[in-house]
């Protein structure tokens, strides 16, 4: 079906000035990848969030899986995470020996909270993964960060969707051992279709990451007479805590990372774009009794993805006159992890989460690009209300 307004699966677009940049680094860069555009995204973002150490990878999921390597899981080690997320958020947890134990959402936030996680906490956990889905920073993500470290647990955030959200005047990515970034085609920013960003706090982790993400490539640590032998450079095995952990290659290319340090300049003002018209958008709806936002209008929210819970199991009719009266396509989003075929079949089936579960069957994603035309936008709107005030009567 040819959709009027689509839910794309593209965040933004380029300015004249970003299309000229990859143009340029393009044919100039040498090397394509690990080079100076590397280092100076990296500082740039670790500047912007106000931390040491930053690091670029191909994805959010690589960078999920650099932190899960970097947990180091032994069998039966538990991993608390929210059912209703991304699947990347947990799976590469299994992938390195970690057993998901699956929180509840909090209703009114729709992200964990700390009473949801606490009760998942048992002797055998070993790490926490807060995800600041939607585009929310969690409201009491400072309270889980004390928390974890109290109990000496790991905190791992998940803001793939959360880039530049903060609350207190600290941003989303600074609270946990890991803040993981996503720069792919549908997040606030994206290099090009891929990329993802590391933050860790400790030093240890910091050290480590480069050879951890490029195939274990270090230098010798003598001087050697010919610079030729016995190799152009060395490998070795990164070392945490006294254990080896395999190398992988998961980084970004020049380009990528050049023109991520320029969507930097504009990721605030993108933020802020989103934020305005989904204040409009939820204002404009609010006599409605039959949907329902979870408003935020700070920069605690970026609003990434538009959603809303829709009354009386009226959902599906709801997104059947929207597609088919209007050519609006809405979805739904985040199938609770534990119902999919692949973690049902990892015995991972179960999960105690009557709020991401009640969520999931009434909840409705608008499109909600930021490149939408105003005229689009609107009619999205004037329709909306034309199908809620339709499924009044
Ligand atoms: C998109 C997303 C990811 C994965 O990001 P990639 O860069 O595509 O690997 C992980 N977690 C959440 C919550 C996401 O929305």
């Amino acid at each position: 079906m040819n959709f009027k307004v689509p839910f794309s699966g593209r965040g933004h677009k380029y300015t004249d000035e970003e299309v000229k940049l990859v143009a340029n680094v393009m044919q100039t860069a040498i090397p394509l990848t690990q080079g100076k555009y590397r280092d100076e995204f990296e500082e740039k973002f670790a500047k912007y969030l106000g931390v040491d150490y930053a690091f670029t990878t191909n994805n959010a999921t690589s960078a999920l899986e650099l932190s899960a390597q970097m947990c180091q899981l032994s069998k039966g080690d538990e991993v608390i995470c929210p059912s209703h997320t991304f699947t990347s958020s947990m799976y590469p947890f299994i992938k390195n020996g970690g057993h998901p134990i699956w929180a509840d959402i909090d209703s009114e936030t729709k992200v964990v909270s700390l009473e949801s996680i606490k009760k998942c906490v048992t002797a055998k956990t070993k790490v926490i993964i807060a995800v600041h889905l939607y585009g929310y920073c969690i409201n009491d993500i400072e309270a889980i960060a004390s928390f974890a470290k109290e109990k000496n647990i790991l905190l791992v955030e998940d803001v793939a969707q959360a880039m530049g959200t903060e609350i207190n005047k600290k941003k989303a990515g600074t609270f946990g051992d890991f803040g993981i970034f996503s720069l792919h085609s549908h997040k606030n920013i994206t290099t090009l279709g891929e990329g993802g960003f590391l933050i860790v706090k400790d030093l240890k982790y910091a050290n480590i990451i480069p050879m951890l993400r490029h195939n274990g490539h270090t230098t010798f640590d003598y001087v050697r007479d010919k610079y030729w032998i016995p190799a152009m450079g060395n490998l070795d095995l990164p070392e945490l805590n006294g254990l080896y952990l395999m190398p992988n290659n998961y980084c970004l290319g020049e380009v990528e990372c050049a023109l991520g340090s320029k969507l930097l300049e504009r990721l605030d003002d993108l933020n802020q774009q989103k934020r305005d018209r989904a204040i409009k958008f939820i204002d404009s709806l609010s006599h409605f009794e039959l949907i329902k936002f979870h408003r935020v209008e700070s920069m605690q929210h970026n609003h990434h993805l538009l959603v809303g819970i829709v009354a009386d199991g009226k959902r599906d009719l709801f997104i059947n006159k929207m597609a088919y009266e209007y050519g609006i396509q809405c979805v739904v989003q985040y199938y609770p992890l534990n119902r999919y075929d692949l973690y049902e079949k990892l015995g991972y089936g179960n999960a105690n989460c009557p709020n991401a579960d009640a969520f999931y069957d009434n909840m409705v994603s608008f499109p909600f690009h930021i490149w939408m035309p105003d005229d689009e936008f609107n009619y999205m709107l004037e329709k909306t209300k034309a199908v809620l005030s339709d499924l009044k009567l």
